[in-house]
């Protein structure tokens, strides 16, 4: 471990807060505030990302020294390292929040790996930091097995985010109300080492923005474009425009992606939208079951369904929004900016569109496409038939074999993918007669079938990290047992192949699920 090489660019190039110590505060004039992780009582290695360790250039024996968890549970530091929290604010709910910042998050420090790449290395739940507000800069285990475990499922899926290298278990308890329901509980505290090129939110420039510090917006802004985007050419004016489309374009991939493989967010504030175009801040977030695009797993936006399945689109470009607004004293002109928000919804539709043909195993966009979605996402609403099993059915699907008329013995494939026999009857019909037009749509194209079957089970997973999988293994955690925690991680390794002996992983929700804490409703609180 002591091979790990630091170069702390944010802390060595932008200034920091002159103020020390932990008190919360207003930190003007700076990026960040130096904070020290607050030691734990007993920290503990629970589990860890054997890719990412990999990426950092850690070895097995790196990994098992006590040193180890020392250091991801924020109790040492390897030389090197100079921890920080980052000032930023943000946009919750749709209403300016002003300062918000990293509460219970603190970098260790950015290190180059062998191939060059910068990894930042960032605690999750490591102590109070000036930014912590009314809160204990704490996370419980609970709230980290499930970003620890999504983050790396969502890696291997495909999308764009944050990884995790790790959890650590603090041996301390944290006191959280899980509803805001007046019953607060103990439970077990952790600490997840996350990892990223960069942890910089469209928040990091609202912030400089909404206090009129225009000297740091332009600062931030050109030192996130060398570090993070060296691709970008051009002059200062130049760069920074082409960042901005670059922000566009990365955003409207990353929502596209998530419609692919049916994650919700859940709290997509301003203050949780990485610049990277990463997915960031696992929080209340869930996965589609049933399809429908109203759901949010976030029981604190049950009323509004701001963040819903289906809105999420929406809402990144209303946040990209808000970011052009913060960036504009830096651009100076209208145009550019409102030419890039309008390119997001070109390249969102473009993206959406390829990923959508890419699901259904088609090669090209064809006129009566369109309907033939409209009409599926229908019945997949209608029916309540469950989106990741229906797509893994559909690849299996004989287009030799199904009249054009329907086919009611290819929906009796489709059996399992409903959760109740009800629903099932209800579009029965619809779906045999929408079966018969989509194998007519693939007979009209020249692909051998086992050659459509393989690719749309390339980008239609079997295995995604659903909430009820998830609170098994959280409650089995805090028990004292990880080896769901394991078994999981392991799961999300190749989660677009069969794994033999691992079915139930595959499952659709069962029944104890469906309105459960933690499986279908979830909250802030973490
Ligand atoms: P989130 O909704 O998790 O993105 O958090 C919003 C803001 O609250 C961020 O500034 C977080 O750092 C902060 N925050 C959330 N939980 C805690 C906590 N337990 N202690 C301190 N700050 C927190
Ligand atoms: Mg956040």
């Amino acid at each position: 471990m002591r091979n790990l090489r630091f170069d702390n660019r944010f802390v060595r190039e932008l200034p920091a807060d002159p103020e020390p110590g932990g008190h919360v505060r207003q930190v003007h004039g700076a990026c960040y505030s130096r904070v020290m992780p607050t030691p734990v009582r007993k920290p503990q290695l629970l589990a860890w990302s054997l890719e990412v360790a990999a990426l950092l250039g850690l070895d097995d024996a790196d990994v098992r020294s006590p040193e180890f968890a020392d250091v991801f549970g924020g109790n040492a530091l390897l030389p090197g390292m100079e921890p920080y929290a980052a000032c930023y604010g943000g946009h919750q709910f749709g209403n300016w929040a002003g300062q918000l910042g990293d509460g219970r998050a603190i970098t260790l420090g950015e290190t180059i790996n062998d191939r060059g790449e910068r990894w930042e290395l960032q605690l999750k739940g490591a102590g109070p930091t000036p930014y912590s507000r009314r809160a204990d800069g704490r996370a419980v285990l609970r709230s980290s097995i499930r970003e620890f475990l999504c983050s790396e499922a969502m890696h291997h899926l495909g999308v764009p985010t944050t990884r995790a290298l790790c959890l650590v278990g603090t041996g301390e308890q944290v006191i959280r109300d899980m509803f805001y329901d007046g019953n607060p509980r103990p439970e077990p505290g952790a600490v997840v080492c996350r990892v990223s090129p960069s942890f910089i939110r469209f928040g990091n420039f609202e912030i400089f923005a909404s206090r009129g510090e225009e000297e740091l917006l332009g600062r931030l802004i050109d030192f996130t474009i060398a570090r993070d985007f060296p691709e970008i050419e051009g002059d200062r004016a130049q760069k920074r425009v082409r960042w901005f489309e670059e922000v566009c374009r990365r955003t409207a991939v990353l929502m596209a992606h998530w419609t692919r493989v049916g994650f919700v967010h859940g709290v997509m504030n301003t203050d949780n939208m990485s610049i990277l175009g990463l997915t960031i801040d696992y929080g209340p977030y869930g996965w589609i079951d049933n399809f429908d695009p109203d759901w949010t797993p976030n029981t604190t936006d049950a009323a509004g369904r701001r963040y819903r399945f289906g809105h999420q689109p929406q809402v990144a470009h209303w946040n990209l929004w808000q970011l052009a607004n913060a960036i504009y004293p830096a651009i100076g002109k209208v145009e550019p900016l409102e030419a890039a928000l309008l390119g997001y919804a070109d390249i969102h539709e473009a993206e959406n569109r390829r990923m959508t043909l890419a699901k259904l195993g088609l090669a090209d966009w064809q006129d009566g496409d369109a309907a033939l979605v409209e009409e599926l996402h229908r019945l997949l609403h209608e029916g309540e038939m469950d989106m990741t099993l229906f797509y893994r059915r559909l690849a299996d699907v004989d287009e030799k074999s199904v009249g054009e008329g329907g086919a009611g013995h290819a929906v009796a494939g489709f059996a399992d993918v409903f959760y109740t026999d009800e629903r099932r009857a209800a579009v029965q019909e619809g779906v045999s007669a929408w079966l018969g037009r989509y194998a007519q749509r693939l007979r009209g194209q020249a692909l051998p079938r086992e050659q459509r079957t393989a690719a749309m089970k390339a980008v239609n997973p079997l295995y995604v990290p659903r909430n009820f999988l998830a609170q098994e293994a959280i409650d089995a955690a805090e028990q004292g047992d990880l080896s769901l925690v394991d078994e999981l991680l392991d799961v999300f390794r190749r989660p677009y192949e069969v794994q033999p002996g691992r079915a139930r992983f595959a499952a659709k929700r069962p029944d104890w699920a469906r309105h459960k804490a933690g499986c279908s409703m979830l909250s802030c609180s973490s």
